[in-house]
């Protein structure tokens, strides 16, 4: 079998595409726009790229985007001061703080600091308790970005057997949840699981957020899987170059290729989805704060 490439790219242009048009209908019967803001502390130079490209995107959409770049050296107080300045603000719907940041600040903490209504990376507790129990949560962008392609690829999931190999909060526990709200069997594997191989063969979906470059091999899939590849992995391409890198994903693509039904790459596959599902959410956000009927299909 050679798997149907899923192109996270083309499907989060469309999920951009469908944010534009609400929020063009909404600028023009209500005269506002939702508003994203996004903190970034210090000068990491990857960070920097992702701020820019949130920005971007955010303007494109018809969203208001404002960006507080703080210095490395910001107190906690400081810090704290601009969140509950964003979160008393009408024309933020969505608050991010682009991380790492420094040592001496805490990510949870910062967390905990945002409202949970315009909390549009879904890792406020709050949030996570409303996912976990079923209520209506802002759900994390990578997580949901992976349940969109599924849908978009199989449609009704319903009775699926599903492997999410990770069970970091920021996307195994979460993509789990979610794959159990739309009625799949799930199992969660790590680095403790036993017979990982059997365990991933089990799966109609395998979602795989390892953090190690091409974990999984063709043969642990069975013939027709759908594969979602979350990771990303930065390693040496000296075919292209002296020092020159490329990315691969969790999973060991041309194999897994050889077995899969359909398979997202990396990249193009779920990276591109995490800031489409960013400005969705900030939408979502949007429309809860106005009492407005939330956009179809571009929340969980
Ligand atoms: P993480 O916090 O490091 O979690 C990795 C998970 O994989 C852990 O639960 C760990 O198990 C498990 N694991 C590690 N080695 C394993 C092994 N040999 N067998 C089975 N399980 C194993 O990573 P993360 O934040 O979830 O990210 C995972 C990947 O997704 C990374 O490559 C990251 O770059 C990528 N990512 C991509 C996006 C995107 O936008 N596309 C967003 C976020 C993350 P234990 O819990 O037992 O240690």
């Amino acid at each position: 079998m050679t798997a149907t490439i899923i192109d996270g790219k083309e499907f989060a242009a469309k999920v951009r595409g469908q944010v534009a048009e609400y929020v063009s209908k909404i600028k023009e019967s209500h005269l506002i726009v939702p508003g994203l803001a996004v903190v970034l502390v210090g000068e990491d130079p990857a960070s920097e790229v992702y701020v820019r490209s949130k920005g971007k995107m955010t303007k494109e959409v018809g969203m208001k985007s404002v960006e507080h770049k703080l210095p490395a050296d910001v107190s906690k107080e400081d810090l704290y001061a601009l969140i509950d300045k964003l979160n008393a603000d009408p024309t933020i719907n969505g608050i991010l703080c682009q991380f790492p940041v420094p040592d001496h600040l805490s990510e949870r903490d910062i967390v905990a600091r945002i409202d949970p209504a315009k909390d549009v990376d879904g890792l406020h507790v709050l949030n996570v308790g409303l996912l976990a129990s079923g209520q209506k949560a802002m759900v994390s962008c990578t997580p949901l970005g992976c349940l969109m392609l599924l849908r978009e690829s199989l449609g009704d999931l319903t009775g699926k057997n599903a492997v999410v190999l990770g069970r970091s909060n920021l996307v195994g526990k979460p993509v789990a949840q979610l794959l159990l709200r739309d009625s799949c069997t799930v199992t969660i594997a790590h680095s403790r699981t036993q017979n990982l191989e059997d365990v991933v063969r089990s799966a109609d979906i395998v979602v795989a957020a390892v953090g190690r470059q091409e974990f999984v091999k063709g043969s642990w899939l069975k013939e027709g899987a759908t594969v979602i590849d979350v990771g990303i992995n930065r390693i040496a391409a000296p075919e292209r170059g002296e020092g020159k890198m490329r990315l691969v994903g969790d999973v060991h693509f041309e194999s897994a290729a050889q077995h899969a039904g359909a398979i997202t790459p990396v990249p193009g596959g779920v990276g591109p989805m995490t800031i489409a599902c960013l400005l969705a959410n900030t939408l979502t956000a949007f429309c809860r704060a106005n009492d407005l009927p939330e956009p179809k299909g571009l929340t969980a």
